[in-house]
C-alpha cells in the first residue's frame, strides 16, 4: 500500500472529523450503551455499545493505517484480551508455536489453554530460525487437512531477553504451510517495524505502552489485512466482551499524535544509554542496537531503529535488586513504553521463566534528558556493584 503521507504525518493527520464549518479537530468521545433503531442485529450498524462505539473508529482507522492495511484495527479492553483473540484464531487441539521468552501475560495464557487441552503448547527459541521452522513444519504436517491448524506466534524483540526473530524468514517459512502467524508488535511500533509488509496475518499491540505513551490508560489492538481474521477477531471481541472504554479510546489516539516524537527521542536515549552501559565493567547489556548484539543484523535489516527496551544483567539478583531500590530518576517499576524511564528486575515475577538470568534488569528508557537517565543510573550501579553510596566513578 502506497502511502500519502509518512508515519510522523499520519499519526497527527489522520482520524480527525471531517473538515467543515465548525466542526472538532478532535473525535468527540461517545459515552452511549446503546444505539437507536429496529432493523436486526445482522443488518449491521452499532445498535449495542459492545459492538460498537464511534470513538473506537478514529483509532482503529489510525493503527491500520499505520500498519498498512486498508482493514480497520480492532481495539480491545487490553493488550492480553487482543492477545487472547488472536490465540483463539487456531482450531480445536490445534497447536499453537510461541517463543520461550515473550511477553509473560501472552505465555501464561497460552500455557493455561493448553493445560485444558484447548490447544498443544510447544515453545522455541525464537531466534533459532532454523530450529522454529522445523517446528512449525512437524506440527503443520500433524494438522494437514485442519483449516487455522497451526499459529506461530510472534515477538522481537522479545519480552524481556531481546531476541531478535528473523521475521521475514519465519513467516514466509509458515505461509507457505498454511500456518497463520500473528506478531506482537508492542515493543517496535508499527513506525520501526512493520509485520504485515512482511506476510504477518495479525498484528496485536498492548496500546498501552507506546502507542497510548503516558503511562495513563491499559487497552489493547488488533490489525490484520484478511477479511476472515477480522471478521473471527471482531467476532470474539463482541462475544466475549472485553471491550475498549471510550475514555480509554480517546487518550489512546490524544497520546498516539505524538508517537513519532516520543518513539525518535526515546530510541536515540536508548542507543546512547546502550553504549554508555557497555563501558560499564562487570555488567552485561542486551540491546540490539548494539554492534555486538547477536541480534543487531537481524535488527537492522528488519527494523527502522530498534526500540527503547534495554536490559542489564548484573552479577545476582541482590545487585539488580538494589540498583531498582538506588535510583532516583527512573522509577522501580513494571510496564514500558511511556515518557518516563521504568527499571524492573523481571525475575522478582515468580512466574518468570528461569532461563531469564536472575540479575537481569529491563530499562524502558524514556524521552527524559540523557545525562540525567545515565547519571542516576551510573550512581545505583556504583552503590550496586562496589558499595559505594557515594555513587563516584
Ligand atoms: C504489556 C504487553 C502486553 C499486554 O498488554 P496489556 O495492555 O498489559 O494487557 C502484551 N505484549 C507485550 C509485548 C506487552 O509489553
Amino acid at each position: 500500500m502506497t502511502q500519502k503521507w509518512a508515519p510522523e504525518t499520519v499519526v497527527v493527520e489522520t482520524a480527525r472529523p471531517t473538515r467543515e464549518h465548525d466542526a472538532p479537530l478532535n473525535p468527540p468521545v461517545v459515552l452511549s450503551s446503546t444505539f437507536i433503531g429496529t432493523a436486526s442485529l445482522e443488518s449491521g450498524g452499532i445498535q449495542y455499545g459492545r459492538y460498537g462505539n464511534p470513538t473506537w473508529e478514529p483509532l482503529e482507522q489510525a493503527l491500520a493505517e499505520l500498519e498498512g492495511t486498508a482493514l480497520p484495527g480492532l481495539v480491545f479492553a487490553s493488550g492480553l484480551a487482543a492477545v487472547s483473540a488472536a490465540l483463539e484464531l487456531v482450531a480445536a487441539g490445534g497447536t499453537v508455536i510461541m517463543p520461550q521468552h515473550c511477553y509473560l501475560g501472552a505465555l501464561t495464557g497460552a500455557q493455561d489453554s493448553a493445560a485444558v487441552g484447548r490447544f498443544e503448547l510447544v515453545t522455541v527459541d525464537i531466534a533459532d530460525t532454523e530450529a522454529v521452522n522445523t517446528a512449525v513444519s512437524a506440527a503443520a504436517e500433524q494438522h494437514a487437512g485442519t483449516a487455522r491448524g497451526v499459529l506461530l506466534w510472534l515477538e522481537s524483540p522479545t519480552n524481556p531477553m531481546l531476541e531478535v526473530a528473523d521475521l521475514p524468514a519465519l513467516i514466509a517459512h509458515a505461509k507457505g504451510l498454511g500456518v497463520i502467524t500473528v506478531v506482537d508488535n508492542t515493543f517496535a511500533t508499527p513506525l520501526v517495524q512493520q509485520p504485515l509488509a512482511f506476510g504477518a496475518d495479525v498484528v496485536v499491540h498492548s496500546v498501552t505502552k507506546y502507542l497510548a505513551g503516558h503511562s495513563d490508560v491499559v487497552l489493547g489492538a488488533a490489525i490484520t489485512s484478511d477479511a476472515q481474521l477480522r471478521e473471527a477477531l471482531h467476532h470474539h471481541r463482541s462475544m466475549k466482551g472485553a471491550i475498549a472504554g471510550p475514555f480509554e479510546t480517546w487518550l489512546a489516539l490524544r497520546g498516539l499524535r505524538t508517537l513519532a516524537l516520543r518513539v525518535e527521542r526515546s530510541q536515540a536515549n536508548a542507543l546512547e544509554l546502550a553504549e554508555r552501559l557497555s563501558e560499564y565493567p562487570g555488567i552485561e547489556v542486551r540491546f540490539p542496537g548494539l554492534e555486538q548484539d547477536p541480534g543487531h543484523e537481524r535488527a537492522a535489516a528488519q527494523m527502522t531503529g530498534f526500540g527503547a527496551i534495554l536490559c542489564i544483567v548484573l552479577p545476582n539478583g541482590q545487585s539488580a535488586e538494589c540498583v531498582a531500590e538506588q535510583v532516583e530518576l527512573w522509577t522501580p517499576a513494571t510496564s514500558l513504553g511511556g515518557v518516563e524511564s521504568l527499571v524492573e528486575r523481571r525475575r522478582r515475577h515468580e512466574s518468570e521463566p528461569e532461563t531469564v538470568p536472575e540479575g537481569l534488569l529491563r530499562l524502558s528508557v524514556g524521552i527524559e534528558h540523557i545525562d540525567d537517565l545515565w547519571s542516576d543510573l551510573r550512581q545505583a550501579l556504583d552503590t550496586a556493584l562496589t558499595g559505594d553510596t557515594a555513587g563516584s566513578s
